[in-house]
């Protein structure tokens, strides 16, 4: 099937209330540029170099995401465009993040990352490490950022239950995190979780927003 047929497929059946971020790395602008005419704008890169090249050649109305680890050495490079960061997983991130917004007189949108793997490899932050950032006093001081939500990416398996743990266990401390540090605040909403192999599971666990690639554009050679 083509990009567009499955974007379309994709889409047709979802709450209204997820979002899809067209998972678009490693792929050329032309790929992008199918799914653009579909009229999505939501897409996401895992590598600053790529993303700004996309950024430039690109339409200006796509709403780009940064969906891997960032370096904070490389911040600026995204920060006078960039509308979601999904990954943060350090103080010292959305520090620079901040400082870098604030630089470009704009305020960033992030998600914290949690970790919710039973997989070593994968980057993200823990329940206590989380309310250690909100609870730090300069944290509140960061006035050109806004945590829009959190995000996780689940273990790379075939046993759905645990899946469905992992995403409900997200789910469960956002809905915690919301009540302690956000409950007056209607920008933090976002659940990123759920991929091309496991979306619907995630949707189904509250998901507001799933990161789909190889679903849409097909397999990726590395
Ligand atoms: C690559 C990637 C995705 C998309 O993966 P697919 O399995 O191709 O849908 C989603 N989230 C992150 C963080 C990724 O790096």
């Amino acid at each position: 099937m083509s990009i567009k047929e499955n974007l379309t497929n994709i889409k047709f059946g979802l709450p209204e209330k997820v979002k899809i971020v067209a998972v678009s790395k490693t792929k050329p602008n032309e790929d992008i540029l199918l799914a653009y005419e579909t009229g999505h704008k939501i897409f996401g890169e895992n590598k600053v170099q790529d993303l700004v090249k996309k950024y430039e050649d690109l339409p200006k109305d796509i709403e780009w995401h940064f969906i891997g680890h960032l370096q904070t050495n490389k911040v600026k490079l995204i920060a006078p465009f960039i509308s979601l960061v999904h990954a943060v997983d350090s103080l010292k991130l959305l520090r620079k993040l901040n400082s870098e917004a604030k630089k470009n007189n704009r305020k960033i949108n992030c998600l914290l990352q949690m970790h919710i793997a039973d997989e070593t490899t994968k980057f993200g932050l823990n329940k206590n490490e989380i309310k250690e950032i909100l609870n730090f006093d300069e944290y509140k001081s960061f006035n050109n950022i806004q945590i829009s939500g959190l995000m996780g990416m689940a273990t790379y398996t075939d046993d759905k239950n645990q899946i469905k743990d992992e995403f409900k266990f997200l789910k469960t401390f956002f809905d915690e995190i919301k009540r302690d540090f956000f409950a007056n605040s209607s920008y933090f909403k976002e659940i990123s979780m759920g991929m091309s192999g496991d979306y619907k599971i995630a949707i189904e666990e509250g998901s507001t927003m799933v990161r789909i690639g190889s679903k849409i554009f097909g397999l990726r050679n590395y």
